[in-house]
């Protein structure tokens, strides 16, 4: 975890990018202070606290969640007596993600344990969810939001339902600098959950209509406006290739295995495919962008495009 200066009075905290819930946070140091994120769980929040009083001792009195997932909100807790902002389906569905739910998972990759929950588990193993207590949004906004933090500006932007239903993105037009939240995973495969790829390819154009000089993603490292570009790409490529597949019958796992996922290979967790072409054929069913997503199936047919994946090369 570091600490970067990103602007003038604008710092982010990020995280190397190796996997599940490594995501990225900001700072404003004016005004009495604003982050945007909390961490998965209290001991990376804490660090990431330790890092911001190198440049704000006290404690922030603002919080904006980017979204509702709990890489981006489950810290909020030590935040105490802040105001917490974030849009109104991110409020909504706060406690979609429960953190003893999570706990579970992490502890149950023991002897007796499947491959698959060996993995899931190996995965989590490095968060300790323990101690987490929902802290949901005190300020619920339903398009966009302007504050001022002593002088500097920073607007909050409702491009949602992209990731999630609630995305927020935060610009700081003076200091050109947009925190992304999920909107952006930056050479890491993105994953979606309640949202269309129309919402999200468009939410990508605001970032970079925004013409920021440094963007801050959800997860990965800081980019400029290739980031965005790039994973527009990637979306417009996996629906284009899930469109013929879905019409010839073919299961979301099927599909995968056909896609060459060529040039975003390289990414962290190409697997996450499976999310991107099961948005494609939910979309293609004509199915609500928010209608549930069987998580299981989702991670059994990553594993399953895993291993496919290694058996060929
Ligand atoms: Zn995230």
């Amino acid at each position: 975890m570091e600490l970067q200066e990103v602007g003038r009075d604008v710092y982010a905290c990020l995280q190397e990018d190796t996997g599940l819930g490594k995501s990225n946070s900001g700072l404003i140091n004016r005004g009495g202070g604003l982050v945007v994120d909390t961490f998965w769980d209290l001991p990376h929040t804490r660090e990431m606290i330790k890092h911001y009083a190198d440049v704000w001792p006290k404690p922030a009195e603002r919080v904006v969640n980017t979204h509702r997932n709990g890489d981006h909100c489950w810290g909020n807790q030590l935040f105490a007596g802040a105001e917490i902002i974030a849009h109104r389906a991110c409020g909504e569905m706060f406690a979609t993600e429960k953190p003893e739910a999570m706990q579970a998972l992490r502890n149950a990759g023991g002897a007796g344990a499947d491959s698959i929950m060996k993995v899931f588990a190996d995965a989590l193993s490095e968060f300790d969810f323990s101690g987490i207590e929902l802290t949901p949004p005190t300020t619920l906004i339903d398009d966009t939001l302007d504050i001022e933090l002593d002088g500097v500006k920073v607007s909050l932007i409702h491009v949602g339902p992209a990731h999630t239903a609630g995305d927020v993105i935060v610009h700081l037009p003076e200091q050109g600098v947009v925190f992304t939240g999920d909107i952006l995973f930056r050479l890491c495969t993105p994953i979606g959950w309640e949202g269309t790829f129309d919402t999200w390819i468009a939410a990508l154009d605001t970032i970079v209509a925004l013409d920021p000089k440094v963007v801050v993603p959800g997860h990965g490292p800081l980019c400029g406006v290739e980031g965005p570009n790039e994973m527009k790409a990637y979306l417009e490529y996996v629906r284009a290739e899930s469109k013929p597949l879905f019409e010839q019958g073919l299961s979301v796992l099927d599909a995968c295995k056909k896609i060459d996922v060529g040039p975003y290979a390289g990414w962290t967790e190409p697997e996450r495919l499976v999310f991107n072409v099961a948005r494609a054929y939910r979309e293609l069913r004509g199915d609500p962008f928010d209608s549930p997503i069987d998580i299981t199936e989702i991670f059994t047919s990553m594993f399953q495009l895993r291993e496919a994946w290694s058996s060929k090369s």
